[in-house]
């Protein structure tokens, strides 16, 4: 069993605890405590880390991401200023090429950081020295548009799960049984928090919905509809409503159990698309997408990118054919992995979305 370092208790011990004292907790709780335990101390990304994403496999992917940018902030007439505002960027990798490759059009924007890891704070000052850091995106200015990037960022936030029982709906929570910790459905009913159309769902069926992703992305829709801008949100997901936990756990490369080790592993759910695209129509915004990522940055020229990039040093050819192949293959990234995008009133149709 995990404990903390000499008197720190870790986050199992907390959490036994906290359980034995209160109650079971539910699940969204335990994730979000989790996570917010795993981001502050672990080495989570990258090859050394528990799980690689995009901007880490090749500098490729956050080039597009700048290009695309930079197209849509052109055609809006290069709008000063102006705000890149990234959630949840990591090592701070798909912030510097997107920038880098924003600067080669001649924009640089204002950089605002939206991290809630101090640890990973630190690795983006490296990266991205002159931005900003927030907690929220309340202290993001509201003075100009922004462009909003958002890569494996929603997944990362709490879901809740309700439960069908022979009782009715219930919220999942987590108990710990002496041995381990293990999801069960709670005592209190649930059944008015569910749409009318499931109340006969079979025993069993589990329904996720994610309160601060939502929550998000209609601020960033209300901000884009009063100062402008554009949005990208890059995750894995899902594009029509579904049943089922889409919780998982990864860990040194590796699926593990989401409720063995709080605090030592990864936890992610699917992001809900169909629900990002009610948002944008909620808000007033244009949503573009979902799309899937290998065909967002195939239309982009991520094709011609690794070819110029081979020539300028053919060393690299092989290495680069294998990053392209897991950004785009369907089989790999190219398919799970989708792009949605929300656009400010007047702001162009953004390209790799069709029409
Ligand atoms: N975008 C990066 C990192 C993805 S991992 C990449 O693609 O490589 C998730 C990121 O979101 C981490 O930086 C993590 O610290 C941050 N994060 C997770 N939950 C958060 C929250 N509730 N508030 C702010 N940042 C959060």
């Amino acid at each position: 069993m995990m404990t903390g370092n000499g008197d720190t208790p870790g986050l199992d011990a907390i959490f036994r605890r906290l359980i034995s004292a209160t109650g079971p907790i539910t699940v969204a709780h335990y994730m979000a405590e989790a996570n917010a335990h795993y981001y502050g101390k672990r080495e989570a990304l990258g090859a050394t880390g528990d799980f690689i994403t995009a901007p880490e496999i090749s500098q490729m992917f956050g080039e597009m991401v700048g290009i695309w940018l930079a197209d849509q902030v052109l055609r809006a007439g290069k709008p000063s200023p102006c705000h890149y505002v990234e959630l949840g960027p990591g090592r701070g990798t798909l912030a510097r090429d997107a920038l880098r490759a924003m600067a080669q059009f001649g924009l640089s924007p204002q950089v605002h950081l939206i991290e809630g890891s101090e640890r990973l704070r630190h690795i983006q000052r490296e990266r991205v020295p002159e931005a900003r850091w927030h907690d929220a995106l309340d202290s993001v200015p509201r003075e100009g548009p922004l462009l909003v990037v958002a890569n494996e960022f929603l997944d990362a936030l709490p879901v809740r799960q309700l439960v069908a029982t022979d009782q009715g709906w219930r919220e999942r929570v987590v108990v710990h049984n002496g041995e381990r910790f293990m999801p069960v459905a709670g005592a209190r009913p649930m059944d008015n928090a569910v749409r009318a159309e499931l109340c006969t769902s079979p025993p069993g069926t589990i329904l996720e919905t994610c309160s601060a992703a939502s929550g998000y992305a209609f601020e960033i829709a209300t901000r884009l509809k009063a100062q402008g801008g554009t949005a990208l949100f890059i995750d894995y997901g899902y594009t029509a409503p579904q049943t089922g936990s889409t919780l998982q756990a990864v860990r040194d490369h590796q699926q593990v159990d989401p409720f063995a080790d709080p605090g030592e592993c990864d936890l992610s759910a699917l992001v809900d698309f169909a629900q990002l695209k009610q948002i944008a129509l909620a808000a007033d915004v244009d949503c573009l997408g979902p799309v899937a990522q290998g065909d967002w940055l195939m239309a982009l020229g991520i094709g011609a990118r690794a070819a110029a990039l081979a020539k300028s040093d053919p060393a690299q050819a092989g290495a680069l054919d294998v990053a392209l192949d897991r950004l785009v293959a369907p089989e790999q990234m190219g398919a799970l992995f989708k792009v949605i995008a929300y656009r400010g009133p007047g702001w162009p149709q953004g390209e790799g979305f069709g029409g």
